[in-house]
């Protein structure tokens, strides 16, 4: 049987000294901080994770969601997804956060998960989390079986040889259309990473998931201004209507002027590798009748680089009518 240390740092600075004594923050790492535990404890029951020491963050004082004195919103790490999507800003000026928070998972699962937690989720392939099978990005250089075997919920965008698994996050989609800004305390101090580079691609190191470094701590995430007058939405479209991972979604902000498109953001979820960002996609709606014909069109260009496994290709198809009814929704709320 596995055992462990746990412990509570009393301060920031003592939970980043002790997770600085982990070899790897990544995959493998033997020292990993606790937050809801929603994705650590479980991934330990299944002896996926074994860290030889677990720091309980939780008595940190990061759980504040506050107003930034220049109008955007400053989130601590260890405030709880529920605290989070039903705060009065958020569901006002962040709906599609709001709304991306509250399609995952389940009342109780949302009140334990905290803002960091989530962040760093880890994929929910099934090969990951079997230590019977091989798995690249659990144990590197075994192989990934999930190229030849079930791999319909798997990523059709930002896949490599090495992986192909998905970003399970709803959240981090909405925080990705969000422009959100991560905020990180480590060994030399602390840096902010923009959403659209925290997360990285497999390539030949998928078990290298964001670019945290060890002893690295999440202090918090800020989101930018609110974008004035704009639409937003999050469509979530999963196997059963509740508790359950996304097959494909959308997150969209959107503004309309003169009946055309004057600002759009697009990320998709459940098809990517990471939390999907289209700026392509959003390039091709700017200046476009805010119509079905544009919204497909940017739909098409969002999945242009897709590419499907054995199972999953009609993902490509599911993430264009999720990405062109989104927009539809937004444009007419
Ligand atoms: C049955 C089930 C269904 C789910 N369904 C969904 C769903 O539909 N959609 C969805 O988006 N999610 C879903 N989830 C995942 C859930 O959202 C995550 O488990 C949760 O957000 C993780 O947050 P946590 O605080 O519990 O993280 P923990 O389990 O405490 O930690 C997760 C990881 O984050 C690291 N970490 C925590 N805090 C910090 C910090 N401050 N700095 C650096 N690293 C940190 C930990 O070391 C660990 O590696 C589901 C989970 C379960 C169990
Ligand atoms: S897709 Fe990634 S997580 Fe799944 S088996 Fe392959 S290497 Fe492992």
């Amino acid at each position: 049987m596995h055992t462990f240390d746990f412990s509570r740092p009393p301060d920031v600075a003592a939970a980043i000294a002790g997770g600085a004594q982990a070899k790897t923050a990544q995959q493998g790492a033997d020292v990993r901080f606790l937050a809801g535990g929603t994705t650590l404890i479980d991934l330990m029951k299944l002896s996926v994770e074994t860290p030889a020491r677990v720091l309980d963050v939780n008595r940190l004082p990061l759980d504040k969601i506050e107003v930034t004195p220049d109008g955007g919103l400053k989130i601590g790490a260890t405030v709880r997804n529920s605290d989070l999507a039903y705060h009065p800003v958020v569901k006002r000026d962040y709906a599609v956060l709001s709304q991306a928070i509250l399609s995952g998972a389940s009342a109780q699962l949302r009140n334990m998960a905290t803002t960091a937690g989530n962040l760093v989720q880890r994929t929910r392939c099934m090969y990951f989390r079997d230590t019977a099978m091989p798995c690249n990005k659990r144990e590197p250089g075994t192989g990934c079986p999930a190229i030849t075997g079930a791999n319909r919920m798997l990523a059709i965008l930002g896949t490599s040889e090495h992986c192909i698994a998905t970003n399970p996050s709803d959240m981090c989609v909405a925080m990705a259309a969000l422009e959100a800004t991560i905020h990180i305390q480590g060994t030399k101090g602390s840096r902010v990473v923009p959403f659209a580079d925290f997360h990285l691609l497999p390539g030949n190191t998928p078990d290298r998931e964001t670019v945290l470094e060890p002893g690295d701590l999440i202090t918090h995430v800020t989101l930018p201004r609110p974008i004035a007058g704009s639409k937003q939405v999050y469509l979530k479209l999963r196997d059963r209507a509740s508790y359950e991972f996304a097959l494909a979604s959308a997150a969209i902000v959107l503004t309309i002027a003169n009946d055309k498109v004057k600002f759009a953001r697009v990320a998709m979820g459940g098809v990517g590798t990471k939390p999907w960002r289209s700026p392509e996609a959003e390039a091709a709606l700017v200046g476009q009748p805010a119509d079905p014909v544009s919204f497909r069109k940017a739909a098409e260009v969002a999945l242009r680089n897709a590419k499907p496994q054995s199972e999953n290709k009609f993902k490509i198809e599911l993430a264009k009518r999720c990405v062109t009814h989104a927009l539809k929704m937004a444009a007419t709320s």
